[in-house]
């Protein structure tokens, strides 16, 4: 019998640290024990994984053999799955178990298109928690902690599930919904709150309403910060800005509503680790969908038996880490985490440009409180206007930022001011990249 907390952390770090340093070869039968069990859950009552197996000639779980029938499985696409949601509404036929077995529902933020629903089940639900713990365990967080969510509880399962993984871990879970940002400042300073978990962005803005009203938000006790939701806190001059001001160290996440929260930083802060003791991943080149060192993250997770993704196409850039991480862990590593959308890629006068690379040299400049990306189409090109809200006297700020852009990607934009709090805020997910039709006014 556990008696406390603190115990049963401690057993779990122990069981999670084991799968966390597993060598290669005891991580693939770990995973494919994990791989086969699910299979007896989704085959043959999923309609959605059956009719795709269907078409290479896998009809029974005993079919998939090994790893060279599970990369012969066709890969999945967002866009089927929304295809699918619509054709069956309202959740689609990726069900493994009748309705009444689901007892949560998310949403997608819906920043690209439309929403995707999700269900969950009671064991789903729990995997997620579980799941997050290795996030937040990662990032130095145990019992004793006291984990704010500044976090509008609504459809999108984001934080969520965060929040039952701090309940998980044995930390306090303190909810920061129906608030404003005064508000949740002031709730985190009255509970005590030594980390919190938002969108990097939201932590920028957090701390700019801080600075209005005078509030010293870097010595308010929390110490640690954990970021989802966007790239953001992968990117340094974004991390660094996120630390100063909350005097706090921040760390990077990854998950998606339909995968699951696949990605963290451990303390060495090396890029995101991929957790595969709950996930298989591939990094494939987008275009032939042959294995690369640098492309697309390809993703299957191992715990959703009743809503379970398989060889799923993120639309998310990575790089492959091949050097151990000092941390210990054996798991996949990539480096400078998620370093854009496979689809955001900018052509910038014949340069490859992510718009996170961008981000990277505005952020460095702690006179810009805001800004965002304009894209123009001319003929095969893409042309970049960058907007900046600048704190005081503008110009040599603006100058600044368009010669770092030269020198660092080697490609000229055009950046303008705009007046204080003219871009948008945000709490949920980012658009800092904007398409325009025409030239630039
Ligand atoms: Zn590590």
């Amino acid at each position: 019998m556990l008696r406390s907390a603190t115990e049963y952390h401690l057993l779990t770090m122990f069981l999670d640290r084991r799968l966390e340093t597993l060598d290669p070869e005891a991580l693939r039968k770990h995973q494919w024990a994990r791989l086969a069990a699910m299979m007896e859950a989704v085959i043959p009552t999923n309609r959605f994984i059956t009719s795709h197996w269907k078409r290479v000639g896998l009809e029974r779980a005993q079919d998939l053999r090994g790893w060279d029938d599970f990369r012969r499985l066709p890969l999945i696409r967002k866009s089927e799955l929304v295809e699918d949601q619509a054709v069956h509404p309202p959740f689609g036929t990726n069900l493994s178990y009748p309705i009444e077995r689901y007892v949560r529902v998310h949403q997608t933020s819906g920043t690209t298109g439309t929403p995707l629903r999700w269900l969950d089940t009671q064991e789903s639900w729990e995997w997620w928690a579980r799941c997050w713990t290795y996030v937040l365990r990662a990032a130095g967080l145990g019992p004793g902690d006291r984990v704010f969510f500044p976090f509008s509880f609504g459809l999108f399962v984001g934080f969520w599930a965060g929040f039952e993984g701090a309940r998980a871990l044995g930390a306090l879970a303190i909810p920061g919904g129906g608030q404003d940002s005064a508000q949740r400042l002031a709730a985190m300073e009255a509970l005590g709150a030594t980390a919190v978990c938002c969108t990097p962005s939201y932590a920028l803005h957090l701390a700019e309403v801080a600075r209005e009203r005078g509030l010293a938000l870097e010595r308010r006790g929390v110490r640690t910060t954990v970021h989802a939701g966007e790239p953001g806190a992968g990117i340094p001059a974004v991390r660094a800005r996120i630390e100063e001001a909350w005097g706090a160290r921040a760390y990077d996440h990854a998950g998606m509503t339909e995968m699951g929260a696949y990605g963290f930083e451990c303390a060495a802060q090396a890029g995101l680790h991929v957790n595969e003791a709950e996930f298989i991943a591939e990094v494939i080149d987008p275009a032939t969908g042959q294995p690369a060192e640098e492309g697309e993250l390809v993703l299957s997770n191992l715990g959703r038996a009743g809503s379970p993704l398989l060889r799923y196409r993120t639309g998310d850039r990575v790089r492959v880490a091949r050097t151990p991480c000092v941390c210990g862990r054996t798991f996949l590593r990539l480096e400078g985490g998620i370093l854009g959308r496979v689809d955001d890629m900018l052509i910038v006068r014949g340069v490859n440009v992510f718009p996170s690379a961008l981000e990277g040299i505005v952020r460095r400049f702690p006179a810009v409180d805001e800004f965002l990306i304009e894209v123009y189409r001319r003929g095969q090109l893409d042309e970049v206007r960058l907007l900046l809200e600048v704190q005081g006297h503008a110009g040599p700020v603006v100058a600044a930022v368009q010669e770092a852009v030269r020198v660092d990607l080697g490609i000229r934009v055009e950046a303008v001011p705009v007046p204080g709090q003219s871009l948008p805020r945000y709490e949920l997910k980012a658009r800092r990249l904007v398409r325009r039709a025409g030239d630039p006014q």
